[in-house]
Parts: C-alpha cells; sequence; structure tokens
C-alpha cells in the first residue's frame, strides 16, 4: 500500500503520504541537517512519520520543530508519537494552541446540523499535546529560509498556511482539499465554512510553484492559477 513513504517536493522539502494521498506530513531539511515536521496525520500515522524521517537519512535527534496546521485528531493523531520520539514541543497558530494542548478538537459548524450533532456525540480527540510555540498571523518562523504562517480561520479558529518561501511550497492546510480535483473541506468538520471559504481566497495572493495539501496529491502545474479557478467557480459562503 504505502509505496514511497516520502515525496520530493523541491529539494529538502517532502510530503509524506500518511493514508495514501489522502492524508498527509511535510518534512523540510535545512543545510545543517535539521528537520521540522508538520502535520503528523491519524493515531497510526506516528510511526510512518519516523519511517519517513528515516527514509531521508535523518534521525530522531535531527528533528528541531514541530508543527501543526491545526488541532484535528488527523493531523495531530500521531503527535504524540512523534513528540515522544523527537523529545520536541509543538508550534501552532495561538487560537488552536488550547485545543492541541487539551487534546481536543475545536467545535464544529453549528449552523449545520451535521455539526451539532458530532458536537454531541464527542469524539474527535487526541492524545494531548506540549504546545512550546504560538504563531500568529504573518509570522515568519527561523528556518531554512523562513516559514510563513499565514492564519485561515474558518475549518478551525487556529487554522495556518505554511508558506515555505525559499522552495515556492505552499502547505495548504485544510483550506482547499485536492481529493479527486480541487474541493472544499468538508463543511461539518470546520468551525466556521462561510469564514473557510473567505479566507481561502489569501492562498491566491501568495508567490509559490507547488501546492502541497494535507489531504490529497500536490499540485506543481501553475498551482496558483488552479487555485484562482477554484475559488472563481466556488463562490464564498456568505
Ligand atoms: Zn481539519
Amino acid at each position: 500500500m504505502a509505496k514511497n513513504p516520502a515525496v520530493v517536493l523541491a529539494p529538502n522539502v517532502w510530503r509524506i503520504p500518511l493514508v495514501g494521498d489522502f492524508v498527509n506530513g511535510f518534512m523540510l531539511r535545512d543545510d545543517d541537517g535539521q528537520v521540522t515536521l508538520i502535520d503528523m496525520g491519524v493515531k497510526q500515522s506516528g510511526a510512518k512519520v519516523m519511517a519517513a524521517l528515516a527514509a531521508i537519512g535523518s534521525g530522531p535527534s535531527d528533528v528541531t520543530r514541530l508543527m501543526l496546521t491545526h488541532a484535528h485528531p488527523d493531523h495531530a493523531g500521531g503527535a504524540a508519537h512523534v513528540a515522544e520520539q523527537t523529545g520536541r514541543d509543538f508550534g501552532i497558530h495561538e487560537a488552536d494552541a488550547g485545543f492541541a494542548s487539551a487534546g481536543a478538537s475545536p467545535p464544529r459548524d453549528h449552523t449545520l446540523r451535521l455539526g451539532r450533532l458530532m458536537d454531541r456525540m464527542g469524539g474527535g480527540g487526541f492524545a494531548p499535546l506540549t504546545v512550546g510555540e504560538t504563531f500568529t498571523d504573518g509570522q515568519v518562523v527561523p528556518f531554512a529560509g523562513g516559514i510563513e504562517v499565514v492564519h485561515t480561520p474558518g475549518h478551525s479558529p487556529g487554522h495556518a498556511a505554511y508558506l515555505h518561501r525559499a522552495s515556492g511550497v505552499l502547505i495548504t492546510g485544510d483550506s482547499i482539499f485536492n481529493v479527486r480535483g480541487l474541493r472544499w473541506p468538508i463543511k461539518a468538520f470546520c468551525t466556521n465554512f462561510a469564514m473557510t471559504t473567505r479566507t481561502a481566497h489569501r492562498l491566491s495572493e501568495l508567490e509559490y510553484t507547488t501546492a502541497a495539501f494535507t489531504h490529497g496529491p500536490h499540485l506543481s502545474e501553475q498551482p496558483r492559477d488552479q487555485i484562482r479557478r477554484f475559488l472563481a467557480s466556488h463562490p464564498t459562503v456568505d
């Protein structure tokens, strides 16, 4: 099933297919060998993240930074295992930090019947994480030329995309999925779906040559044009 444990996106930037291409994590390696890991998939994905690290010839002690796009169990589920293996804390946008340290998903969209139902049923948890650093919009995390925090709330209050200008890779997070084509994230999993559709427009303003989705394969053929076409044909929701 798992073919390639690490897919090259750019020199020293990899996508880690964690549940096929449907759930992805990411690795970035600095010139001095330090590795940043972004998103750890579902609970069973932690071991796959560590295997991908080994596949690029790095080890747990090379990992100096762990980051999450947001506090959902299909991104943070494998995080506790990776934290245990590397001894590192997490960086996440400040508005999702409390959810990450509680091991709880942010509330779902209560304008949707399914969102209300899912919150009543509970679940959506993951092992609590230690947050060592919280991010704000526009902050540049000082790593490998800098990773810019692009706060794109809606899917969750602290959802962030990450732009690595040096490689031209944009990690979209769950702002937009690329599952059988570009599409919005599943409405009922969003805290505020309408807000997601508005903030996703930030992705059309940035400069990048690869769009790396947390859900679905990456795009490297004029990805910004493809995202712009998607946004133009999928109007924002009020
Ligand atoms: Zn999510």
